[in-house]
């Protein structure tokens, strides 16, 4: 400031001394005035240099000057670069923030006090058809016309849970959404959607499976507490009591086959996947599947002229890596299947093949009444039977082939289902190399290692 003052005198003194060294006094006068025009003309122009700098706002174009006007540059150009970080800064954490909203795994939509769409994610824009650019600015009550979602919408405290089917749904491939609304800042509201179709799916099988294991509970039950009754109140003869008795313990033991089931499937459901650590002889499995067979067979043709013809192939030494009851239970499940509803005089073929690539494929084959092709996809669900009567006449669940799909998947293995109806059924499981060995390699693997 003083330099700035002792410039501007020694610039006047210069003039006046000019104007003397011309004209004297009046000369002295006059340059002193035009010194001092000059002067506040360099300013002016300095100044004007300044001020269009600020207009166009940016650092980095600041212009080099000395003096008072250089230092105001200097000291604005530091605050603009401090501002511009700012600014860089907030966008930083505004794009990193909304990069966050994109990963989300809801849908969100930020809406003016309009209901316009200000901004909104791929997920939202998914769940209800948007177009995240396009559709910015668009009234939402135009875009998303479900009736639930209109007269929630226009509630003033918002709108919690309504569920409504998304975009993309079909009859086949229906699409749950949950939406949500909550208020927030001046008027602005807050839009959160979510997919719930797999919730949805799950609550409808748990609903379906209680209802239909309450069914199959209530009807031995009714049966039973009907021959509980006559026995209480009829004055029966032996051989007529030994017969309501017979019947009162078949349907106990359809009860009990029910929960064994029940229970089975649960637990595989609740256990860890088998480990490929303990390997379980493929002759062992077989060998009891048989004996339980030749049990099953004989109490189903008892009675009758011509017995199934069973025929279980010949077994190598392999082992299977995984859980034995479990592999026992899905064995088994298939013989007794095809000796059920194979009937009397019918033949079943049990076999094990190894496969060209090193799996290997463990068969049951019957001659038996055989299924339809619309059937086969959902044998494996549960409760879902082909031929109800018989399944129930010969103490079937319904879980039998469910129990097999679980068991099979968490050994990595696969079911398959060939049948055609009057042509007889063939099942298989197909196990993955991964969980075969051979028995006698091992053994003397063993040995050698002892
Ligand atoms: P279930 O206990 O009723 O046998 P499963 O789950 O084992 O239940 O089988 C489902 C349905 O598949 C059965 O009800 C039956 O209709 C059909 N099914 C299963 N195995 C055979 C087979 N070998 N031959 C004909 N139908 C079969």
């Amino acid at each position: 400031m003083w330099f700035r003052i002792f410039f501007f005198l020694s610039f006047q003194l210069a003039g006046a001394a000019l104007g003397w060294h011309l004209a004297a006094e009046r000369g002295a006068l006059a340059c002193l005035l035009v010194a001092g025009l000059l002067w506040l003309g360099i300013d002016l122009l300095r100044g004007a240099r300044v001020i269009r700098w600020l207009r166009k706002g940016s650092s980095a174009e600041a212009p080099q000057m000395r003096g008072l006007w250089g230092e105001a540059c200097d000291r604005m150009r530091r605050l603009l670069r401090q501002s511009e970080q700012k600014t860089r800064d907030s966008e930083h954490r505004l794009q990193e923030f909304l990069a966050g909203i994109q990963a989300s795994p809801n849908g969100v939509v930020l809406l003016d006090r309009e209901g316009r769409i200000e901004w909104c994610n791929q997920m939202a824009a998914e769940h209800f058809g948007f177009d995240p650019q396009r559709d910015v600015q668009q009234l939402i009550g135009n875009l998303v016309r479900e009736p639930a979602f209109a007269a929630g919408f226009a509630q003033p405290d918002g709108l919690r849970g309504i569920q409504m089917p998304g975009r993309n749904s079909t009859l086949s491939r229906p699409v749950r959404l949950a939406v949500h609304l909550y208020p927030y800042g001046e008027g602005r509201r807050l839009l959160l959607s979510s997919d719930v179709t797999a919730l949805e799916q799950a609550e409808a099988m748990r609903r379906d499976f209680v209802a239909n294991v309450s069914h199959e509970i209530r009807t031995p039950l009714t049966v039973l507490s009907g021959f509980v009754e006559t026995l209480q109140t009829l004055p029966l003869d032996e051989p007529e009591r030994a017969r309501y008795l017979d019947h009162m313990a078949q349907q106990a033991e359809r009860m009990q086959s029910l929960v064994q089931d029940l229970l089975t499937l649960s637990r595989i459901e609740g256990s860890p996947l088998p480990g490929a650590s303990v390997w379980i002889p493929l002759k062992k499995l077989v060998g009891e599947c048989a004996h339980e067979a030749e049990a099953l067979s004989a109490l189903l043709t008892a009675g009758h002229a011509r017995p199934h013809r069973l025929h279980f192939g010949p077994m190598p030494e392999a082992e299977i890596a995984g859980i034995s009851s479990e592999l026992l239970s899905a064995m088994s499940n298939l013989v007794s299947n095809a000796i059920r509803y194979t009937p009397a005089g019918g033949q079943i073929d049990v076999s094990w093949q190894t496969l060209a690539d090193g799996r290997a494929e463990f068969s049951v084959k019957d001659t038996g009444p055989g299924i339809a092709a619309e059937h086969i996809p959902r044998l494996t669900e549960r409760f879902y039977r082909v031929d109800t009567s018989r399944s129930r006449e010969t103490g079937g669940t319904g879980l039998g082939l469910a129990i097999v799909k679980h068991v099979a998947q968490r050994h990595g293995a696969e079911l398959r289902i060939e049948s055609k109806p009057g042509q007889g059924s063939r099942f298989a499981i197909v196990f993955p190399a991964s969980r075969l060995r051979d028995g006698t390699a091992a053994a003397s693997g063993a040995r050698h290692a002892a």
